[in-house]
């Protein structure tokens, strides 16, 4: 695909992507090996080529009688292909070890905490729950690396074109903005948030329900890299279904609405065919943050309310 390991190179530099030459390894935002780039003057030739980044995505077959939500992504993949999309950022093999012991790490602390809790928790208050309690661990170093790699690395090339609405990873909820939404474990910002989930019930009635209002950075993270372990460390493919962490929407207002007893359906399509989602879309509710066919590399989410 590209004609000299200079133009190669070229085009991981405009595509945002550091690199470090001489070891042969591509990592994705890390500042240790950019400040280590930058004293290296000429690359070495036996390079091996970068693993990281892979143009040989396939999107698995679709099953129609097996529909769930690991299917639900896949048509998002295969609807987004009409789009010119970057390669495929995937994680190293190495690292899925890393991921996956990641992943299990927030799972206990979000079972220590509790749910609710889990969905506004800080970061620096996760590190220390997570030293102080045996039950949890601390981080180890390759997995704070991880995520704060994930967290910086521009979204773009993961083929997510979505604004950054939180930037910095130890940025907090403030407990006074938000109020807990009884018998859903979510809480709303207080202000246009509240006003338009109880406009919304008030409007539609008791069927329709908050399904995932604030998420944390901590929880989008979770979030983020569960999705990721689910399809073999392909950062791309786990955007296509959940905004990387920082470029949720959900951390600074908006929120999910559902079907009372919909369960999982809730986040498919189907959502879209119930009468309460078409009380929404008559009432004027459905301003969709990312509608069908968008720009931003989301597939369409009809449970999605849009308020910021
Ligand atoms: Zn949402």
């Amino acid at each position: 695909m590209f004609k000299s390991r200079r133009k190669f190179l070229a085009y991981l530099g405009a595509a945002g992507i550091p690199v470090t030459l001489g070891t042969g390894s591509l990592f994705l935002g890390s500042m240790k090996l950019e400040a280590h780039q930058t004293k290296v003057a000429t690359p070495r030739p036996e390079t091996p080529p970068p693993t990281l980044i892979t143009n040989t995505y396939k999107a698995p077959e679709l099953d129609i009688h097996n529909w769930d939500w690991q299917i639900a992504d896949n048509l998002a993949v295969a609807k987004k292909t009409n789009r010119e999309r970057p390669a495929d950022l995937i994680l190293h093999d190495h690292r899925i070890k890393t991921l996956k012991s990641t992943v299990s790490r927030l799972k206990r602390l979000q079972n220590h905490i509790g749910y609710g809790n889990f969905n506004i928790i800080g970061w620096d208050q996760s590190l220390k729950l997570a030293k102080r309690q045996s039950s949890i661990g601390a981080f180890e170093k390759a997995e704070l690396d991880l995520i704060e790699e994930v967290f910086s690395s521009d979204a773009d090339n993961m083929g997510f074109y979505g604004e950054k609405v939180v930037t910095q990873i130890s940025s907090t909820i403030p407990r006074k903005e938000i109020k807990k939404i009884p018998g859903t474990g979510h809480y709303l910002f207080k202000g246009s948030s509240i006003k338009m989930y109880d406009k919304i019930r008030k409007d539609i009635g008791d069927d329709i329900v908050l399904t995932s209002g604030i998420r944390s950075v901590v929880k989008q993270v979770y979030l983020f890299l569960n999705k990721a372990t689910q399809v073999g460390g392909n950062l791309s493919t786990a955007s296509y279904s959940l905004a990387p962490p920082g470029h949720s929407f959900h951390a600074i207002g908006d929120f999910d609405v559902g079907k009372v007893n919909f369960g999982r359906r809730n986040f498919t399509a189907e959502f879209a065919n119930t009468d309460e989602f078409k009380k929404l879309a008559d009432l004027g509710y459905i301003d969709i943050r990312y509608p069908e066919n968008n720009p931003f590399g989301v597939r369409y989410e009809p449970w999605h309310i849009k308020v910021v």
